[in-house]
């Protein structure tokens, strides 16, 4: 089979699906490589590397298509709305395609993908079991985002972050509060913490206590208690108004002793709660900084924007994953091709849908949207395969 890489085409986007470091591998397994002449360049991977590892350079993105059995892409049609949509009719039936493809976003896109007759994995459903760690795109790119967001406000912050006794005189440490504790926030209060700075962390996930403190960061605890935290995968619940509107109360002294705030909590397929207001922004130092890494939890975020609002700086950079492109490549890399070989072997794709990898991932097959979360989560009946508990 043969798995083709075209350039990703996302504005800005500087990552590539596969890095040349991987390709012996698949080589090895009897997969062939096509890469569309490029691809790799903007993160670090020039042509010639592909070539040294095994796989073919394509002049243009359409006969990477052509060429390949399996598409492997970082933004897919759904999570790239700006030119994922001239891609579809590269895609032809029968063709796997894989990639984040944002399959609690729009139903739209999903079922552009159904029509292409595709069978479509989506990297974001991707169990989170130690089985299926090695192929979890979406805590790699959390990692990545999380660093990010921590080194920009630092170099942001009219401040340093480490306490220094010297000659002229003692620096106190930069305060840094993480707003959700999942991957990407751990890595944010790591970093912080490497950088010196004293770093807390609040998550409504009873777990994620033990998982700042091994870090150095605090654990922020405040008088409140949501229901039913966690679902069976991990994933936060989210929770009623009143729950958000005491959160933010309670969070808002803490926010104003802090001279950054990362805010990294997300409810999948929700919209992310407000969990700092305007007000909140106000009551902050002049010179503090908010990055909002992924947006949603402040009210003063401008996506894609940097903006001051009462002397505090707000950043809402979005697909940080992608200002480091050499690493978050070469991590999407390793999940991808240990995801290729997990589902093709002995040159032939293989659906067993008793794998919990394969039927959690897939998200689009003979003409269905068949992934059971994605179809309950629009309110699409159930297939009569999943009621015989074939693909759930
Ligand atoms: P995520 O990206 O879904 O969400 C980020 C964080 O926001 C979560 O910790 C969530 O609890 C938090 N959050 C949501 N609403 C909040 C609110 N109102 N206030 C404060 N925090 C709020 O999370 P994630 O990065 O996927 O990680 C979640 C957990 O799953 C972590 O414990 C992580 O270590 C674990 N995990 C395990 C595996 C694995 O076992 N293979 C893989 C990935 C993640």
């Amino acid at each position: 089979m043969i798995v083709g890489v075209p350039k990703e085409s996302f504005p800005g986007e500087r990552r590539v699906a596969l890095v040349p470091a991987v390709i012996p591998n698949l080589v090895k397994s009897g997969l062939e490589v096509v890469v569309e002449a490029g691809a790799g360049v903007e993160a670090g991977y020039p042509d010639a590397e592909y070539t040294a590892k095994g796989a073919k350079i394509l002049p243009e993105r359409a006969e990477v298509f052509r060429a390949a059995d399996l598409v492997v892409q970082v933004l897919c049609h759904g999570s790239n709305d700006k030119t994922g949509e001239a891609d579809l009719p590269l895609l032809r039936s029968g063709q796997v395609l894989i990639g984040f493809l944002r399959p609690l976003g729009t139903l739209k896109t999903i079922q552009e993908i159904v029509a292409r007759g595709v069978t479509s994995f989506s990297v974001e459903l991707m169990p989170r079991s130690t089985r299926a760690q090695s192929m979890d795109a979406l805590s790699s790119m959390g990692t990545i985002c999380g660093y990010k967001a921590v080194v920009i406000a630092a170099d942001t912050l009219p401040r340093i972050f480490p306490m220094l006794t010297t000659a002229a005189g003692t620096i106190a440490p930069g305060r840094v509060l993480v707003i959700g504790a999942g991957v990407a926030g751990l890595q944010a209060i790591a970093t912080a913490r490497r950088l010196g700075a004293v770093a807390s962390a609040y998550d409504l996930r009873p777990a994620a206590k033990e998982q700042v403190q091994s870090l150095g960061g605090r654990f922020v605890e405040l008088p409140l208690e949501a229901k039913d935290a966690e679902d069976a995968g991990g994933y936060a619940k989210a929770q009623d108004e009143s729950f958000y509107r005491r959160q933010r109360e309670l969070l808002a002294r803490v926010v104003a002793e802090s001279d950054v705030v990362v805010t990294a909590a997300v409810v999948p397929g929700k919209k992310s709660p407000v969990l700092v207001t305007r007000e909140m922004v106000a009551g902050m130092a002049p010179g503090s900084v908010m990055a909002a890494e992924r947006g949603g939890n402040c009210e003063s975020t401008r996506p894609g924007e940097k903006v001051v609002e009462h002397g505090v700086t707000i950043i809402g950079w979005f697909n940080l994953a992608s200002t480091v492109p050499y690493h978050a490549s070469q991590m999407y890399a390793r999940n991808i091709s240990a995801f290729l070989l997990h589902l093709v072997k002995e040159g032939r794709l293989q659906l067993n849908f008793e794998d919990d990898i394969v039927r959690e991932t897939l998200l689009t097959h003979a003409g269905e949207v068949v992934n059971a979360r994605v179809r309950e989560f629009f309110s699409l009946p159930a297939l009569e395969t999943q009621s015989k508990g074939g693909v759930r």
